[in-house]
């Protein structure tokens, strides 16, 4: 059979069935195989449903490869792991020197590195491409994160321009860097999702539960933050699933999920990262242990009968009392956008260090513009972010941008009110408090830390810097005080 395909795509679960949609849609003929038939034959179908798209269905590993034009550049969507690998050896066989392996999973970068570096004792290129957006995302436009072999990257770059999500300054693809940074910023993209995620579900407590709002008011108020800097695909999806009423009992669908959150894992790799290369990150850790804690279901359904029955009580209606609503509101919106710049903050220092410790010599400017369409964290302030770094590429902190800066300060009274309030009334905000303390910490000239060391001293002699003069000192504290 005579190659006709441009590129081929293997793994055809939801993000692969998609992204090969997309391609083909573009006009680029592509090749598909996936390990059970079954999802090669729906994928035919819809290929043919969704407008007689160029894809080409294979049920061999060896068909799959042989139909693809060289040099070969090839797609795996399969689940990270094992099935990369397992999914690598059965079509590398068939590979030749100057072809090109793509991994779209959320795969940890160091097994990206390591099967970069096998690919080219074969003779073949390797990209790690992180792609977000989900299942919408892949078939209408993603974020395409590809890092690697920069040749592998040009063979590719065309058609990743086109099927990328689309914005007002470009294509949301631009290469990334050597290695495993593809999947290193995606990782961290997902860190940072996750710190979002956190912060609106806090809004939303404190919206509820200290003002006392509906369902539908909810919805309101996040249709009318989508009007504003807080404009962004989470909060627009968080609108819509207030309105969503409950097809099994009355009132609304949110109410009624279990208070229990999932998750895959990236949260956990940037949380560790960041403790690896000493980078805080508190408001993505706020958010990974809230996730944890939501998992202890009985155990918290426990406490709070037993912690009622030694006598705590519900402070939450006194403090609603003398809430004033509307300013409320306002308060809280202004807090979450705070909160925001900080985990950002947080994110992008932590891809700043694994750059310098890698040499990846990440462009953060680029980053934030890639993320500004296709990617669940979208949203119209990644454009401050990339313009913050392009003002400064070496700027040591978000909060620090004269810009942000200044946000930070017209906000923090209103931020304090929230974490305030929601202190009083019992409602946890670790996201905004981390935030919060974060940005507290990190502005002050001067921190508790002058004790910190005095004790590391007393009781390890592992002495101190002083103030006032150079050189390490120690002193005997017991035999002084
Ligand atoms: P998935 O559920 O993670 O994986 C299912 C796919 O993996 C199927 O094609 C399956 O083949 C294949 N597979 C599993 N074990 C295999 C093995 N041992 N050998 C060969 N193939 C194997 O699929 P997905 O949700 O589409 O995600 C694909 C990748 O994209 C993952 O890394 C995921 O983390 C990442 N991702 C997902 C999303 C999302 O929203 N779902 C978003 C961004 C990134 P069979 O049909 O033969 O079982």
């Amino acid at each position: 059979m005579a190659a006709a395909s441009q590129i081929g795509l293997a793994g055809l679960a939801v993000m692969g069935q998609n992204l090969a949609l997309n391609i083909a849609e573009k006009g680029f003929p592509i090749s598909v195989y996936n390990r059970t038939s079954t999802k090669v034959d729906e994928t035919i179908d819809r290929a043919k449903s969704e407008g007689d798209l160029p894809l080409f269905g294979h049920y061999t590993p060896r068909d799959f490869v042989l139909s693809i034009e060289r040099p070969r550049s090839i797609i795996i969507l399969v689940k990270a792991g094992s099935p990369v690998d397992q999914t690598i050896q059965s079509l590398s066989s068939f590979m030749e020197p100057g072809d090109t392996i793509i991994d779209g999973g959320n795969e940890w970068y160091q097994n990206t590195e390591r099967r970069l570096s096998d690919a080219h004792s074969n003779g073949l290129l390797y990209l790690g491409m992180g792609v977000s957006g989900g299942e919408d995302g892949a078939r209408f436009g993603p974020s395409l994160m590809p890092g690697g072999d920069y040749a592998a990257y040009e063979n590719v770059e065309k058609i990743l321009k086109k099927v990328a999500a689309q914005v007002d300054d470009g294509p949301c693809v631009t290469y990334i860097g050597e290695g495993g940074s593809g999947n290193f910023v995606k990782m961290v993209h997902n860190g940072i999702e996750y710190g979002d995620m956190q912060l609106i579900s806090e809004a939303y407590d404190v919206l509820k539960n200290v003002g006392g709002l509906s369902n539908d008011e909810l919805a309101g108020i996040f249709d009318e933050w989508n009007r504003s800097e807080l404009e962004s695909f989470l909060v627009e999806i968080t609108a819509d699933i207030f309105k969503v009423k409950d097809d099994l009992a009355e009132g609304g669908l949110v109410d009624k999920i279990l208070d229990k959150t999932g998750m895959k894992g990236t949260g956990k790799w940037t949380v560790q990262q960041a403790a690896e290369l000493s980078v805080a990150a508190p408001t993505i850790a706020a958010s990974l242990d809230c996730r944890y804690l939501s998992g202890l279901k009985d155990e918290r359904e426990n406490a709070a009968k037993i912690l009622e029955a030694a006598g705590m009580k519900d402070e939450v209606h006194a403090v609603r009392a003398g809430v004033d609503k509307k300013r409320l509101i306002d308060d809280v919106r202004q807090a979450l956008y705070a909160s925001k710049i900080c985990s950002y903050a947080q994110g992008m220092n932590l891809l700043r260090a694994k750059s310098a410790e890698k040499g990846w010599d990440l462009n953060l400017g680029e980053l934030a513009r890639i993320w500004k369409g296709g990617c669940i964290i979208r949203a119209v302030f990644l454009d401050r972010i990339k313009q913050a770094y392009q003002r400064n590429p070496n700027l040591a902190s978000l909060v620090v941008d004269p810009e942000f800066a200044k946000e930070m300060v017209q906000r923090q009274a209103a931020w304090r009110r929230v974490v305030g309030l929601a202190v009083s009334a019992g409602i946890s905000t670790p996201g905004m408090c981390a935030s919060l303390a974060y940005f507290d910490t990190y502005r002050r000239a001067r921190l508790p830390a002058n004790l910190v060391q005095a004790q590391r001293d007393y009781f390890g002699a592992h002495t101190y810097e002083r103030v006032d003069r150079p050189g390490a000192y120690h002193t005997e504290w017991s035999k002084l005080a």
